[in-house]
């Protein structure tokens, strides 16, 4: 194994040592994927532009793929407490907000900033495969660049997204006897024609 730049040593991604950060990834996604990594980065650029003070937020990702993780990784925000919502858009991209009134911060990996940074440019378009692209090399360069391959921007979350309405009251569906929320009508959506299952 390569020694690792020495310039990770002191490096920290939303105060977790980077190496740290690194290992948590491994255990808890099942590999080093450089979309988690980069997605530290990312929340931690995101973090740091909130207004300061003691505000409660919640992450929005717009991609199912890696993002979410990150989060989960860095900040109190999961999927299972509700403070995560993951809004599949396909694009690598995520905002922290305030949970009171819907105002954050959203950062966006900048197609124009990944020039300089050609491993990363390659690994993000797919224009090489897995096996062609060296982990290493490509973690390295994730790691120097950092949020600089990011761009971020004031965002104001809609109220339907940000402060959505809770299930107040629920009933027994009539044809599977399993619980869903009144407001879904007369039998559970799954009932209804939306189960996965064959
Ligand atoms: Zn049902």
């Amino acid at each position: 194994m390569r020694a690792k730049p020495t310039r990770l040593r002191d490096k920290t991604i939303c105060s977790v040592p980077v190496g740290k950060f690194v290992e948590r990834v491994k255990d808890f996604h099942g590999a080093t994927a450089p979309g988690v990594i980069l997605g530290g980065y990312m929340v931690e650029l995101a973090y740091r532009n909130l207004p300061k003070g003691d505000i409660l937020f919640d992450a929005l990702s717009e991609t199912r793929t890696c993002l979410p993780d990150a989060i989960q990784l860095l900040t109190p925000c999961t999927i299972g407490n509700g403070w995560l919502k993951v809004l599949d858009l396909g694009k690598f991209a995520l905002s922290l907000y305030d949970k009171s009134n819907g105002n954050g911060i959203r950062v966006f990996v900048d197609p124009a900033k990944l020039e300089s940074f050609p491993e990363i440019r390659t690994w993000f378009f797919k224009l090489k495969t897995k096996k062609e692209q060296d982990l290493d090399v490509l973690l390295d360069e994730i790691h120097a660049g950092g949020s600089q391959v990011c761009g971020f921007m004031p965002v104001r979350l809609k109220p339907d997204i940000f402060a959505p309405r809770r299930h107040k009251t629920f009933r027994v569906c009539p044809i599977c006897h399993e619980s869903y929320p009144a407001t879904d009508g007369d039998c559970c959506r799954a009932c209804s024609g939306k189960t996965p299952y064959l």
